[in-house]
């Protein structure tokens, strides 16, 4: 008997320090730590304690006794980890308890963006004795991604809000919601009144394909999708047509996995989540039957995690096809291979009634074609040969890109701000930057999991106490005060931490009587108007 860690694993690490028997792999500071897409839990060492199970933010650890039938697989899944890394003695990982220097009482600490890695970065920097901090945020809402990027069917994701919520709630964190660093105030007046500042900000924008008819009506944005269907107040009035029945989506990352199982749940799915209501109603209006995933390199290079590939084929409500001889073509790659091989049977006997998400592989794209708008997309084969596929919509989800921060240096070719461990540093002449930090995807670029910045905040943090201890940081040359004084005088209409809660409160009324976990407000204006309690 055993516990086993599951799909939707946050990777965030909570459950390793809980277990009395050390047996979850790997942790932080192993090897694969950084880039493991899940963590696992050694069956033949565990001892059914069930600590992990009530540490886990996002509900992913079950008793292998109690296993969901769509998640049976993954008792062999933990297990066959340990197979490929055995444990190595019994070493027990060393966590440290961060504190101010000697010498130094207090730190305030300016943390701007409240997604994952602004949320993580104030976990830790708020259990230290002495440390204050500022979380601010460009939206009325805090927890970035998690409320405008994970997919609202999953509901065990978007939970990891409530651990984050905690972190927010502490005497010593004060949030200034609805406030747009580099417009209402300045990164300099941020330092003015702060020890240091982290930008934590995420990435704003999307990778372009480069092709020709990328312009065209119907070619959309997979990152302007996601945030449209999760109520992001920017992207409340886009309009997405999906009237067509087949729907082309370039890139097989989790993303491209994310929308293209939007694009077919049945609305009684959709309408039991927190997606925007607008976006529930077009989407049960979509003609959308058929969405071809196409991947440029091989099954064996996929970007998508084997936890999703592996929900996709389970899901009850789509089925998941593959064309047997690009599967065929690919070296033998484990679980992700037999899972394809078994889609690509079941491709050969399509029933057309059904709604289908078909994975292509070894397509490099070439061109979009229509007039106005998007009539088809042409990719090259491996074999050199020109294929088009007919699609009324097209969806880029190649990647995530950086933008410049106004005021910080950039580096165009990874799109990221250059850091030394967290700390920004000139491109040119690598020399520090006083007191500016960074966490997250514009730190390390759009990759990993939502517990991948637990990791990379620690770095930071510990950059900031370092910087503390050796004198390198200014004390603030203002209190707090004037920050809410400034702000006030130059009517921002902040929404803090109580005013947040009334947007919350609000939006979970609103849901609970439909028997969903929120309904969003979706512009600024409603926002705002129930952060006042007008709602
Ligand atoms: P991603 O994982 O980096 O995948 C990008 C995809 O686009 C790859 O298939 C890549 O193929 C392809 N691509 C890149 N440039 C291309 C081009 N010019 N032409 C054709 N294809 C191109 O990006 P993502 O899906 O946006 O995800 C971002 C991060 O968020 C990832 O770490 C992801 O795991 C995470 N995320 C996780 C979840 C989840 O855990 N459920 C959900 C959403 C996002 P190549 O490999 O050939 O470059």
């Amino acid at each position: 008997m055993a516990y086993v860690i599951t799909q939707g694993c946050c990777n965030d690490g909570s459950c390793v320090p809980v277990c009395p028997v050390q047996c979850i792999r790997p942790r932080p500071g192993d090897p694969d730590f950084t880039h493991t897409e899940q963590l696992y839990i050694d069956p033949a060492a565990c001892i059914d304690c069930g600590a992990c199970m009530d540490e886990c933010p996002v509900e992913a650890i079950h008793p292998d006794w109690e296993l969901p039938e769509n998640l049976s697989e993954y008792a062999e899944i933990n297990s066959d980890y340990f197979e490929t890394h055995p444990i190595a003695g019994a070493s027990v990982p060393s966590y440290t308890r961060r504190v101010l220097a000697e010498g130094h009482d207090s730190l305030r600490v300016a943390v701007v963006g409240s997604g994952p890695a602004g949320c993580y970065a104030t976990g830790l920097l708020s259990e230290i004795p002495g440390v204050t901090v500022s979380v601010l945020d460009r939206l009325p809402t805090p927890f970035g991604l998690i409320r405008a990027g994970v997919a609202p069917d999953h509901v065990h994701t978007k939970s990891i809000s409530e651990r984050f919520s905690r972190f927010l709630d502490r005497a010593n964190v004060d949030c200034f919601f609805n406030v747009e660093v580099g417009k209402d105030v300045s990164l300099q007046e941020l330092l003015d009144s702060h020890h240091a500042v982290i930008w934590a900000g995420g990435v704003g924008a999307d990778r372009k394909l480069g092709r020709p008819g990328e312009d065209l009506d119907g070619v959309y944005s997979a990152r302007d999708f996601v945030a449209w269907y999760n109520g992001h107040p920017d992207f409340a009035d886009r309009a997405f047509d999906i009237s067509g029945e087949r729907a082309v989506i370039v890139g097989n990352g989790n993303v491209a996995l994310d929308v293209a199982r939007t694009l077919l749940l049945p609305r009684d799915v959709l309408a039991r989540t927190d997606m925007s209501d607008r976006a529930i109603d077009a989407l049960a209006r979509s003609g959308v039957r058929e969405v071809v995933v196409v991947a440029r390199r091989g099954p064996e290079h996929a970007a998508y995690s084997l936890g999703e590939l592996l929900a996709l084929s389970n899901s009850g409500d789509i089925s998941l096809a593959a064309e047997a001889s690009e599967v065929a073509a690919a070296p033998d790659h484990g679980r992700r291979h037999d899972i394809l091989l078994r889609a690509a049977q079941k491709a050969d006997a399509d029933d057309p009634a059904e709604r289908v998400v078909r994975l292509r592989f070894g397509l490099e794209p070439v061109s979009i074609e229509g007039s106005e708008r998007v009539r088809s997309i042409t990719f090259r084969r491996s074999d050199g040969r020109l294929e088009t596929i007919e699609t009324s919509a097209v969806f880029r989800a190649i990647g995530y890109r950086g933008l410049e921060v106004e005021g910080l240096p950039f580096d165009p070719l990874t799109a990221t701000i250059p850091h030394n461990a967290g700390r920004v540093v000139e491109p040119r002449s690598d020399e520090e930057i006083p007191g500016v930090f960074c966490s997250g995807w514009i730190k390390r670029g759009p990759r990993g999991v939502i517990g991948t910045n637990k990791v990379d905040a620690m770095e930071t943090v510990d950059s900031i106490l370092q910087d503390l201890a050796a004198d390198r940081l200014t004390p603030p040359k203002n209190e707090q005060q004037p920050l809410v004084d400034l702000l006030a005088a130059r009517g921002v209409d902040v929404v803090d931490k109580a005013a947040w809660k009334r947007i919350d409160a609000a939006e979970k009324e609103r849901g609970r009587t439909q028997g969903r976990p929120r309904q969003k407000f979706l512009n600024f204006g409603e926002l705002i108007d129930a952060a006042r309690g007008d709602k």
